[in-house]
């Protein structure tokens, strides 16, 4: 299956989650949050093509890292394709993170046409960072988001309520920023 893809995978990061992690950032973005750090992933036929397969290959690579982090652009555009990657990951036991700009609530609504593609999707994340990015409520001390409105989300205890359950220690600002 293929995956539009912004740019190379990033192997190395330390800020998209905790611990060293793996970022496939996604290309195609339909948010348009005002001053978006990443405006050249919104294209939704830009980027780069590639196969899952190759991309899997490289997460069975990993050896030193925590987890994975699905990022872009908008990762709920591809839900079909980053749901073998994530599957994959959690098999390495690598957990999963993904940044979205929709909210959890609206990704398993059932009147959603992708809502079992996006069921499919959440099923195999730890941990879904949601909603747009709104600068009015930018804070660089919080830990792992932009802006205040986002939130961090335990997603397999979500969907066993139906409901967002927060994972309330990544909720906290920075220490280092707070001090
Ligand atoms: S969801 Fe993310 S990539 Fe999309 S416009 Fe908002 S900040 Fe930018």
């Amino acid at each position: 299956m293929k995956l539009r893809l912004a740019s190379e995978l990033t192997y190395d990061s330390i800020v998209d989650g905790p611990g060293l992690r793996m970022v496939i950032w996604t290309q195609g973005c339909i948010h348009n949050c005002y001053k978006c750090h990443n405006p050249q992933t919104h294209k939704l036929e830009g980027g780069i093509m590639v196969d899952t397969n190759y991309v899997i290959k490289e997460v069975k690579k990993l050896k030193l890292h925590k987890g994975i982090t699905l990022s872009g652009g908008e990762p709920f555009l591809q839900p079909k394709s980053l749901s073998l990657i994530a599957k994959s990951a959690q098999l390495e036991n690598l957990d999963v993170w993904c940044y979205t700009g929709f909210e959890f609530e609206y990704l398993i609504n059932k009147e959603n046409p992708l809502y079992m593609q996006n069921k499919n999707l959440l099923q195999y994340i730890d941990i879904l960072v949601d909603g747009k990015f709104v600068y009015e409520k930018k804070d660089v001390t919080l830990k792992f988001r932009g802006s205040s409105n986002q939130r961090v989300i335990d997603v397999k205890r979500s969907l066993e309520v139906n409901q967002v359950i927060l994972k309330e220690e990544y909720m906290e600002k920075s220490l280092h920023m707070a001090k």
